[in-house]
């Protein structure tokens, strides 16, 4: 009896230190600029190519795991595009003639800048009162990306794949393809501030602004999509600028589980 306890407790000791070392965050992924990432990405790719037998090299990999990577059984959402729980992700791709009904210019918000963006008119509210305490609090937010279309997307992945010098593997870990993405919802968007001159990206971390909405956005139903060091859950490289929303009353229950969105969302859908 006392074997079997044994046992157990050393199976399920060695199940936790597995899944210790699966979230565990990564050192290497944080805060740095977007041309440095670029520039490791491009130097991991080419010394493990240099590093690799001929034969690995030209056959492509089909059973690989890597966190950046598609699966090979893609699925259809489980739920429609208008639910605010919806999973979009790796696995689960929106139809691509989904599209928002009641899609509204993004400034209805009083955000400073975003006039060029759309947002589901049913986020506004929350969006307007986000703003408003964040600018009591000395923030000065702006939106940089909004809603975007199937096609919209399809033309942005293609921009990356461009960028990176047709590297797909560079482009997967930070953009997705189309019918992937979460700014198909109309519900997610992209925040910059003043501070960085409203652009978007990285250098966004660590800014005032970012620090608020980490602090804050829940209370208004916003939630980050791809926190750091959770790579291997989400699929994405951290964008500490990237909000999704959900309603307060989910982001509420989204933050008191401990789980991040993706998790959430995966027990949900
Ligand atoms: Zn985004």
């Amino acid at each position: 009896m006392k074997n079997i306890l044994n046992i157990l407790v050393s199976f399920f000791a060695s199940l936790l230190t597995f899944f210790n070392v699966l979230d565990l965050p990564q050192d290497e992924d944080i805060e740095k600029s977007d041309e440095v990432v670029v520039n490791e990405l491009l130097n991991t790719e080419e010394s493990s190519i240099e590093d690799l037998e001929p034969e690995e090299v030209v056959a492509p990999s089909t059973s690989s795991s890597n966190w950046w990577e598609y699966p090979s059984d893609i699925q259809e959402c489980t739920r429609d595009g208008n639910n605010l729980l919806v999973l979009v992700n790796k696995k689960y791709q929106l139809p691509s003639t989904y599209k928002p009904t009641d899609l509204v210019k993004a400034s209805n918000s009083g955000i400073r800048k975003g006039e060029n963006y759309y947002l589901r008119s049913i986020i506004i509210d929350d969006l307007r009162d986000l703003i408003t305490d964040s600018k009591n609090d000395g923030i000065d937010l702006s939106i940089v990306s909004g809603y975007r279309s199937y096609n919209t997307q399809e033309s942005t992945y293609n921009y990356w794949i461009s960028y990176y010098n047709n590297c797909v593997s560079c482009t997967d870990k930070v953009s997705a393809r189309a019918g992937h993405s979460q700014h198909q919802l109309g519900t997610t968007l992209d925040f910059s501030s003043n501070e960085i001159g409203d652009a978007l990206g990285s250098q966004f971390g660590g800014t005032k602004a970012s620090n608020w909405l980490v602090e804050n956005a829940y209370k208004y139903g916003f939630v980050i999509g791809y926190p750091q060091g959770y790579e291997s859950t989400t699929g994405y490289s951290y964008e500490s600028w990237h909000y999704r929303y959900i309603g307060k009353s989910n982001a509420l229950e989204q933050r008191s589980s401990g789980m991040i969105l993706e998790m959430y969302l995966r027990s949900k859908n």
